[in-house]
């Protein structure tokens, strides 16, 4: 049985979850939201690896409408995150709408009905408008390492950690040195008999300033809830002033370069280790690493640090792209997600019968990061140039909850069959500026190469600027960026029968007469 609602809604993580809150306040309840897990979450769900936690302080990374008094610690960990979430879904009463172990496997624009048909792998659904919140770092990415099918060992993503493999006592090799695996080194460390760890580029890395919410602090917060939002705001301006730094100023980084070497300085007294973790690139140019514990652990006497990628396995023996080999037991791929390449892409059908990973060929681009042309009536969350190098996701999720409320007040004002399409050139014109402004970031200019960027070396993740110029052009749809598509007058049943005979040609007919 086909479903039909106003809005289905893919992904139920920080985006999925926001979208599906604020559907309800803007009165819409005829919705779905479609995940492919078993539970909520997204990927504060899928890494449960060893030291997961966020980046970024928990009174800042939550949703500005359920603030939590109780954050345990200034950077929470993952399983604190997941409860959050879980809880913003009772809370909020998602639950009768969530439709999970329902992974979506295409979904196709019916440009007679003006909607879309989705098919998931639990039924289909027809909805008006989809929200896709599918999530920029939730598929995870493995590179094709020759000899990897001939190891003998286990081998998992940092993303889909294997709990029931103990690594205690066996030798383990980290690939990769980005967010997730500078957080499982020093977790895993301790227990394993022999950590290798291959880097390709060593990361900035400086320290985690983290530390347990005091009690009088949550007690301050439950009973005066300005206080979490006093809170909330400094740890926002902050890193919307850090911001000017790393979208106009990159030369001024060089002095955030000396505290993170300095960092590096006093765990790390071996100057041949120091060397190899020395970045040769300008700070912020990739994501920049909070930790006060990774440089203390590669110094330990179980741990080696190979400068350079893993590129073959002969069964157990890990060859380096210099040569050097290391035996391991396990191998962990900390080597990150399919990020420019969003998969969801390839499972899009548009208005001309073109995927939407066939449309963004040339690399991906939406306007003001959430609509694309050709694809009526569908968003995206977290779309192109929608991400962070320094500051909270989720405020940039709620500037592209607003812009998707106004959407649907949009719809609703014109009325009737209607649906609404990103025009071209509003599409290029919104592109062309973020590209402008991309171009003295320090992501273009600070000499790596990052997951920012996509094959042809564009940089089609992050936003060039503040989250609150982010907030400001995503208030409202203008819809002079759009064209209003009407759906076709509905033919009555005579006109109907016709064209359903005419379609079916002369053979039906001919089969008719026999059968008479
Ligand atoms: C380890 C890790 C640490 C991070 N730390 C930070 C941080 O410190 N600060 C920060 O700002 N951001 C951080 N992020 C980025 C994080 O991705 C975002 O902050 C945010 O959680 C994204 O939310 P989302 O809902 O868009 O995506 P996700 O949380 O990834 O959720 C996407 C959901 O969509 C579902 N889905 C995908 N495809 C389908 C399909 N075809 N059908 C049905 N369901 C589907 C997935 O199962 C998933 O549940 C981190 C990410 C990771 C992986």
């Amino acid at each position: 049985m086909t479903e039909h609602v106003r809005v289905a809604v893919i992904g139920s993580g920080f985006g999925g979850l926001g979208a599906a809150v604020r559907l309800r306040r803007e009165g819409i309840t005829d919705f779905v939201i479609l995940e492919r897990a078993s539970s909520v979450g997204g990927a504060w769900r899928d890494n449960s690896y060893p030291g997961c936690a966020c980046d970024v302080p928990s009174h800042l990374y939550s949703f500005s409408f359920a603030p939590n008094p109780d954050w345990p610690r200034t950077f929470s960990g993952q399983e604190h995150i997941r409860a959050y979430l879980e809880h913003v879904t009772d809370v909020f009463g998602l639950r009768p709408h969530l439709r999970l172990d329902s992974e979506v496997l295409r979904m196709t624009w019916d440009a007679q009905e003006l909607r879309w048909d989705v098919e998931t792998s639990a039924g289909r659904y027809v909805a008006d408008v989809v929200v896709s919140a599918t999530g920029p770092l939730s598929d995870p990415k493995i590179p094709a390492i020759p000899g990897l099918d001939s190891f003998p060992g286990k081998v998992f993503h940092s993303a889909r950690w294997d709990h029931g493999h103990d690594l205690a006592g066996r030798r383990v090799a980290v690939v990769g040195t980005g967010a997730s695996a500078v957080q499982i080194v020093p977790a895993i460390q301790p227990e394993v008999s022999r950590l290798t760890l291959f880097q390709r580029t060593p990361p900035w890395v400086m320290p985690r300033v983290d530390r347990a919410v005091s009690g009088a602090e949550r007690a301050l917060h439950r009973a005066l809830p300005v206080t979490a939002r006093l809170r909330r705001g400094l740890l926002w301006g902050i890193r919307e002033l850090q911001v000017q730094a790393f979208t106009k100023h990159p030369n001024e980084l060089g002095f955030v370069e000396q505290l993170a070497r300095r960092n590096m300085a006093r765990a790390v007294k071996d100057p041949a280790l120091r060397a190899k973790l020395t970045p040769d690139y300008r700070i912020g140019c990739k994501r920049i690493l909070l930790s006060s514990t990774y440089y203390p652990a590669l110094t330990r006497p179980n741990v080696d640090v190979v400068a350079s990628g893993l590129s073959e396995v002969r069964g157990s023996t890990l060859v380096a792209a210099d040569g050097s080999e290391a035996e391991a037991d396990v191998i962990v791929f900390g080597t990150g997600f399919h990020v420019t390449d969003m998969p969801i892409a390839d499972r899009v059908v548009g208005a001309d019968g073109r995927t939407l990973a066939e449309s963004w060929k040339g690399g991906m681009e939406a306007l003001r990061g959430a609509s694309a042309a050709g694809f009526p009536n569908w968003m995206t969350i977290i779309g192109p140039n929608t991400g962070l190098g320094n500051s909270s996701m989720i405020l940039m999720i709620e500037s592209q909850l607003n812009y998707m409320a106004d959407y649907l007040r949009q719809l609703g004002v014109l009325g009737g069959r209607a649906a609404l399409d990103a025009r071209p050139s509003a599409v290029h014109a919104w592109n062309r500026r973020v590209q402008d402004r991309m171009r003295r970031t320090v992501w273009s200019t600070g000499g790596c190469t990052s997951w920012y960027l996509d094959a042809s070396g564009r940089n089609t993740t992050v936003w060039p600027g503040t989250t609150a110029e982010f907030r400001r052009a995503t208030r409202r749809v203008d819809l002079a960026e759009y064209e209003v598509v009407r759906a076709p007058a509905r033919r009555d049943a005579a006109e109907e029968q016709v064209a359903e005979e005419q379609a079916a040609g002369s053979q039906a007919g001919e089969e008719k007469e026999v059968t008479a």
